[in-house]
């Protein structure tokens, strides 16, 4: 190696893990993704997010930084801090957080001690690992209540919510979740929170872009905290952050640095920068609304297949389809739709029998497809292929035709044809 490479383009570089890029990129263009959770970032956000900033280190805060240089890295993280603010209205608001965990560790260590009570949503009615499983750094730090959904109507019960309260008198309640379909009622949970003497959490991971959008009511001013990935439906690169009231704004600021990390990255801040720009554009707004409707879309298309979706239906951006009454598991379903050019990921329903590792659901969502363009017309098939799946269990050789279909479908919507595929 001479020293020449730090020149070389990525081809020439590491011909090994360039092929190995191109390989993804060509299963994103050919396949049609329905995790819920994941998202087509814009040519923008993927620049920004692997530009030169990645070089620098600037622990610290914009203005108050541990070293120098930081004149360029404070503008972009200034701008990214106002715009954030402005996107949801907030008070303020810290870009560093690594990752939506990384997040909730910071708001768990500003607002709490180690053992204090917190309730959250069940993990297997939909809330997330850091919300209190037992083998996650917030299980093993605090005493975590969970209320659940209804297993009648697959909706969170709020007299539910009370009566847990009133029972274990938790710290914090938190409010959101990884896989539920239907909308939060944020001003409850803070009815409650506030008869309790606890404060309330909101992790809108899944849900920020649609908020942003006004596509989902908004956890702002009810909330004491807010915690988001800007991955998800934001379209942002991979990475967290909080929003805050200007009162714990100190508080919080140093649970992350020097609380819980140590240098931000200030590439991805500057590709959560452009992020939170992109977010306030009519594109965006509309890409959002389409995400509800398609959502809608696919879910009417299954129900009206015979297939049961939890709750019914949907609100937002994802539905969970159960697969109890079937004779197949989400483990089953997930490797088919895989044969027949589909992404998607098994999941457990509320009162699952299977462990999680098999599950007996699905969860399936609309974003990233929307963002390259799918309407209702196309979610309706996408629905058709699904369906056939998941109530016959084709042969090898119809799920190669039913592959050919998906492929037909993406095909009309080129993504990324910026980038070589
Ligand atoms: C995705 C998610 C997170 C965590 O995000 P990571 O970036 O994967 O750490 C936290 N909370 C909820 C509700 C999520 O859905």
């Amino acid at each position: 190696m001479t020293w020449g490479y730090t020149d070389l383009p990525l081809a020439q570089a590491d011909p090994e893990i360039d092929e190995i890029i191109r390989r993804e990129l060509r299963r994103e263009q050919d396949n049609i993704e329905l995790i819920a959770s994941e998202n087509f970032a814009p040519l923008a956000v993927l620049q920004a997010n692997g530009c030169v900033m990645t070089n620098k280190y600037a622990e610290g805060y914009p203005g108050a930084r541990y070293y120098g240089g930081c004149e360029f890295i404070d503008q972009a993280e200034r701008l990214a801090i106002a715009r954030a603010k402005a996107l949801f209205g907030a008070e303020h608001a810290n870009v560093q957080p690594h990752s939506g965990s990384q997040a909730n560790a910071a708001v768990y260590y500003a607002a709490l001690q180690v053992g204090d009570p917190v309730l959250s949503m069940r993990l297997d009615h939909g809330g997330h690992l850091t919300h209190g499983l037992k083998v996650n750094f917030s299980g093993r730090n605090y005493t975590f209540f969970h209320y659940g959904v209804s297993e009648e109507t697959g909706v969170i019960d709020m007299e539910d919510v009370r009566a847990k309260a009133l029972e274990c008198r938790p710290k914090m309640i938190v409010a959101g979740a990884s896989a539920y379909p239907r909308t939060i009622d944020f001003p409850a949970f803070r009815a409650i929170a506030d008869e309790v003497g606890a404060v309330l959490m909101v992790d809108m991971a899944h849900i920020a872009g649609l908020i942003a959008a006004g596509e989902h009511p908004s956890p702002f001013p009810h909330a004491q905290w807010v915690t988001t990935t800007t991955h998800k439906t934001l379209a942002g690169p991979r990475g967290g952050a909080v929003f805050c009231t200007a009162e714990d704004a100190t508080k919080l600021d140093r649970a992350i640095f020097p609380g819980t990390q140590g240098g931000p990255l200030e590439h991805v801040i500057a590709a959560k920068a452009v992020c939170f720009h992109l977010a306030t554009t009519p594109e965006f707004k509309d890409t959002q609304r389409r995400t509800v409707e398609n959502a809608k879309a696919l879910a009417e298309g299954l129900v009206s297949a015979g297939v049961r979706l939890v709750s019914g239906g949907t609100d937002n951006h994802l539905l969970l389809v159960d697969l109890s009454q079937n004779d197949i598991t989400g483990l089953e379903a997930q490797t088919l739709l895989d044969a027949a050019g589909i992404t998607a990921n098994k999941n457990g329903v509320p009162g699952d029998m299977r462990p999680p590792t098999v599950t007996s659901g699905l969860r399936l969502g609309s974003p990233a497809m929307t963002t390259r363009g799918f309407g209702p017309a196309e979610m309706r098939a996408v629905a058709r292929i699904i369906a056939e799946v998941l109530l016959t269990k084709p042969s090898e050789k119809r799920l190669e035709e039913l592959k050919a279909q998906s492929r037909a479908l993406t095909a009309a919507f080129p993504l990324y044809p910026a980038l070589a595929g």
